[in-house]
């Protein structure tokens, strides 16, 4: 396997989460039971297969990919990926794509949509993408996974079976539909990002930004950068339901050792044991 881009995996409930997220650096997550991922500001080559994806914002550790990333897929005859992006960067990222195919000459087709906070986006029968604004240097987006399920409305449950099933060949819609968050991705924002978007806290996966851990940075200056501090976290500890957090984009300023223990510090427990450090 070509190891282009290093990257770590995780399992969770029948989903595997891969990406890896450092600041200025590179972010880039997938999860390949849901055929989509989160960002191209770097590209594993073992993710090309995967052709749906939700670019956050257009800060190039979040973006600088997608040129490859589209390239690879039609190397590969692989069908044009489809790559959802803040609404006002597609004319720019389209002008930008043909710039690079006069450089490379090969053409880089693909779709590109554009996506505002309230959107929402039907992948499947099973799945839906919301779409939140986060609070960030430039317009940037957070995206929930939903799983969704056709269940029998209450006023028809304990009803015999051949009833139910009369009155659905009747025309009747005996059910209603049900949504779970799956997996929510905050890309780069301040805690408000979060805050604005309760099925943030509520996924059973969340895959968040911790850009700042040290007090000697301050939790006010990091928020004017667009960012959380873990000051943030500490403050909100009681919010997070999710059964996995996975904290990410560390400012390189930071070791790993250095960001481990002030985290464990700050959050002894690590949220009962919810949290882990992406590094
Ligand atoms: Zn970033
Ligand atoms: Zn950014």
């Amino acid at each position: 396997m070509i190891n282009n881009a290093p990257f770590k995996t995780i399992e969770h409930k029948g989903l595997t989460i891969e990406g890896y997220s450092r600041a200025a650096v590179q972010s880039c997550w997938r999860v390949p039971e849901l055929k989509l991922g989160f960002d191209l500001g770097a590209q594993p080559w073992s993710f090309m297969g995967t052709g749906t994806w939700f670019v956050s914002h257009t800060h190039l550790d979040h973006v600088a990919a997608l040129p490859v990333y589209v390239a690879r897929r039609r190397m590969m005859k692989m069908d044009p990926p489809v790559i959802y992006l803040p609404e006002h960067a597609v004319d720019v990222v389209a002008r930008l794509l043909k710039l690079f195919t006069r450089l490379d000459r090969g053409r880089l087709p693909c779709e590109l949509v554009g996506t505002k906070p309230g959107d929402e986006i039907e992948l499947s029968r099973e799945h839906v993408v919301t779409v939140s604004a986060t609070e960030h240097t430039i317009p940037s987006l957070g995206f929930v996974v939903w799983e969704r399920r056709r269940k029998l409305k209450a006023e028809f449950q304990g009803m015999p079976g051949h009833k139910i099933r009369d009155l659905r060949l009747a025309g009747t819609d005996v059910t209603h539909e049900t949504r779970f968050p799956v997996v929510a991705y905050l890309g780069d924002s301040t805690a408000t990002g979060l805050d604005n978007c309760p099925a943030m806290y509520e996924a059973s996966v969340l895959i968040m930004e911790i850009t700042f851990v040290s007090s000697r940075h301050r939790p006010e200056k990091v928020r004017k950068f667009g960012h959380i501090h873990l000051a943030d976290v500490v403050a909100r500890r009681e919010r997070f339901k999710n059964d996995l957090i996975l904290a990410a984009h560390f400012s390189t300023r930071y070791h790993h050792r250095q960001i481990r223990s002030l985290v464990e510090r700050a959050l002894p427990g690590m949220l009962d044991d919810r949290l882990q450090l992406w590094m």
